[in-house]
């Protein structure tokens, strides 16, 4: 069994990308700018974000964070994400999600100019991810095959079992997944399947992104299979400062061994996300500077 490690994986990466970027200023361009839109002071959201930050600073991109109170208003938002859409100093920016109710979420992916979306979450980049063509893909799923190609995991002609159908992991996994330069053969599976146990018990490659923790249990798993864990459910702990511990999808003391291949929690699928959004930021930046 070889724990799949996202926290090297992702540092490896984050040296790539700041090699790039040095290569990119060398060449006369200004250094690739991340913006990030944070509404209110949502504890996960505050994490995210200065995570984000931290990351920029890390490879050498600029960034810039602009807050506001729970209480602006959609078109207040509106207007900021057009000001950011033309900003000729802004290669990529993020509106960092959940938003407060009276806000319509959708309506604001729309309003992003899909060639600064490094989300990924503009129909326009879930349309080309969908039928093969470049495109922004969205962080965790384009993490999650970054991992599988880097860890050099068989693919071609494997049965891949996606357990969560969500917009963000899921679903893009699956399409991902499913494409000619991966080639698995891909179930999606959800909270209305039949016979899951089954279903994943098929799987030789399972993707776990549901967010019920431990919920994938040795007998779900074949002998052998390779394991990702997307789940990150915070459980309250005593052992931890902070008070609480997250944990995955994946029972993975009983599970590990039965696998070939498996990613931590955390450790795994988390660390690839965050550097994912440096990649789109990165190859936003490249497009741009080319027109
Ligand atoms: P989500 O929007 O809540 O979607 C969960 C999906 O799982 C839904 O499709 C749901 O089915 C399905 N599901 C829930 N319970 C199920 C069950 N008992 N059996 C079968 N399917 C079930 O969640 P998400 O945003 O995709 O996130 C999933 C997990 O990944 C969460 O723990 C989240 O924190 C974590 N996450 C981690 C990262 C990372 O970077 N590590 C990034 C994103 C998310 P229905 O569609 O039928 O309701």
């Amino acid at each position: 069994m070889q724990i799949i490690d996202g926290k090297a994986t992702s540092v490896e990466i984050k040296k790539e990308i700041a090699a790039q970027v040095k290569e990119f200023v060398a060449a006369g361009n200004k250094k690739p700018h991340l913006a990030a839109v944070l509404v209110g002071h949502d504890g996960g959201s505050e994490t995210y974000v200065a995570f984000k930050i931290k990351d920029c600073e890390e490879v050498g991109f600029t960034s810039s964070l602009i807050r506001y109170e729970d209480d602006v208003t959609e078109q207040e938002l509106l207007d900021r994400i057009e000001v950011l859409n033309n900003d000729e100093d802004v290669d990529g920016f993020i509106v960092q999600l959940p938003l407060p109710d009276h806000i319509a979420e959708q309506k604001i992916i729309e309003a992003i100019n899909p060639d600064k979306d490094v989300d990924g979450f503009h129909p326009v980049n879930v349309g080309k991810t969908v039928i093969g063509l470049p495109a922004f893909v969205s962080a965790t799923p384009y993490g999650i095959v970054q991992l599988i190609k880097r860890y050099n995991i068989e693919t071609s002609g494997k049965n891949c079992v996606i357990v969560g159908r969500s917009n963000i992991v899921g679903r893009p996994l699956s399409i991902l997944m499913s494409q000619k330069a991966i080639n698995a053969t891909v179930t999606v599976a959800h909270s209305r399947t039949k016979d899951l146990k089954e279903v994943c018990r098929n799987a030789d490659i399972l993707i776990a992104a549901l967010g019920a923790p431990e919920f994938i249990k040795e007998d779900m798993v074949k002998e052998g299979a390779v394991v990702i864990d997307v789940g990150t459910t915070r459980v309250k702990s005593d052992l931890t400062k902070s008070g609480f511990k997250l944990k995955g999808d994946v029972d993975y003391e009983k599970v590990a061994p039965k696998c070939s291949f498996i990613t931590p929690v955390p450790g795994g699928v988390g660390p690839m996300t965050r550097v994912s959004l440096l990649l789109n930021t990165m190859m936003a930046a490249k497009i741009r500077r080319k027109k």
